[in-house]
């Protein structure tokens, strides 16, 4: 029988599968598998979401553009270089759909986040991966995999799933070796967890080049992932580019309301911030001294190894933890199946999956 068939390459795409939910109804649980901030949204983007709801039979404003000015402002950086997805995800989707054609290539680490491939994919090009040593990124990796078909280097600094942070002298060593067509793609999804001088590394490095684009968003420090907000800071001809294939209304109305009274509170960016920079080495200390590997993180998540020993497994560690209400994320799908990736929680949760590890630990002896 004759139907509609996908082009040629795409039933090849593995779909991105997210992290587990919370099981409902089986007590107390907690979902540590999607890096999501413990401290919610700001009450004012409650607050915001409410205040517009009688708007939603009214289309949005089709470039957002007082989100874009509230983020401008913040940063200090000019509105009309930013452009707003659904999510960052969406932005990373309109680079590759704008830079890559059949046949091009798109050069990601080996333990980078899975986007960059999927969005790669459905473009109709190449992924190349640059191997890693003990799961950070190399500079010379990626630029050994250059080629005149390369269009663009997607790099997550801090990468996900891994925690993993190149300093802001190796990025922009990347940033001036490549060719000057290739667009160099960095994700700062979880940039405010990282807490030296390198914050704002990311906007510097777009000033100073006209082949170098930053992606952040809404879903992580800010608490808004249900809302799908993200965002591209570029070169003007960039944005240009994205904003000429944009769907007309990518970012709803709720979201930019949401987004610019979320972007005002800077004391909850802050809390945000403090919780982290508390419990992330708490939980790494404690972890290790089970006698488990974590990876070194400065994002809001630890990695964290355990043995292939039967009955020891990350895979049972994840049966063990999730009967007890702990949603961890398995990252098999980025080759570290040895693996399970922890958000930071709030405390009970922070505490409850230290407990559980060390009883896992005892019972598997
Ligand atoms: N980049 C990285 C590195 C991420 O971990 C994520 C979230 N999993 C995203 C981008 C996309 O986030 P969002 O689309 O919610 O902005």
């Amino acid at each position: 029988m004759m139907r509609p068939v996908p082009r040629p390459g795409l039933l090849a795409i593995d779909a991105y599968v997210p992290g587990k939910s919370a099981a409902p109804g089986s007590g107390r649980v907690y979902k540590l598998s999607a890096n999501e901030t413990p401290l919610g949204p700001s009450p004012a983007a409650i607050e915001a979401l409410r205040d517009m709801a009688h708007e939603i039979a009214i289309y949005p404003e089709g470039s957002s553009r007082k989100l874009r000015e509230a983020i401008g402002a913040r940063h200090g950086l000019d509105p009309a270089r930013i452009i707003m997805g659904a999510g960052s995800d969406n932005i990373l989707e309109l680079l590759a759909l704008a830079y890559i054609g059949p046949g091009d290539e798109a050069i990601y680490s080996q333990y980078g986040f899975l986007e960059y491939k999927i969005v790669t994919l459905a473009a109709g090009g190449v992924p190349v991966v640059a191997p890693e040593t003990n799961y950070i990124a190399s500079v010379d990796a990626l630029l050994a995999c250059v080629t005149e078909k390369t269009k663009i280097v997607f790099l997550a600094n801090p990468n996900n799933p891994t925690g993993s942070y190149l300093p802001a002298a190796e990025v922009a060593r990347l940033a001036g070796s490549l060719p000057p067509q290739t667009l160099l793609v960095l994700d700062a999804a979880y940039a405010e967890y990282v807490t030296n001088a390198d914050y704002e590394a990311g906007v510097a490095l777009v000033d100073a080049h006209d082949n170098v684009v930053m992606t952040r968003t809404f879903s992580k420090i800010y608490g808004l992932a249900g809302l799908r907000l993200g965002w591209g800071y570029g070169p003007a001809h960039v944005i240009d580019a994205l904003n000429r294939i944009r769907s007309p209304f990518n970012v709803s109305s709720a979201a930019s309301a949401a987004g610019i009274a979320a972007i005002d509170d800077a004391a909850h960016v802050q809390a945000a911030i403090a919780h982290n920079s508390k419990w992330l080495p708490w939980l790494a200390r404690e972890i290790s001294a089970l006698g488990l590997d974590v990876l070194p993180s400065v994002a809001n998540f630890i990695a964290i190894r355990f043995p292939t020993t039967p009955g020891r497994t990350a895979a049972d560690a994840d049966r063990f933890l999730t009967a007890r209400g702990l949603v961890l994320r398995a990252v098999g799908a980025y080759g570290m199946g040895e693996f399970l990736r922890l958000t930071i929680g709030p405390q009970e949760a922070n505490e409850a999956v230290v407990a559980a590890l060390a009883e896992f630990m005892q019972e598997a002896k």
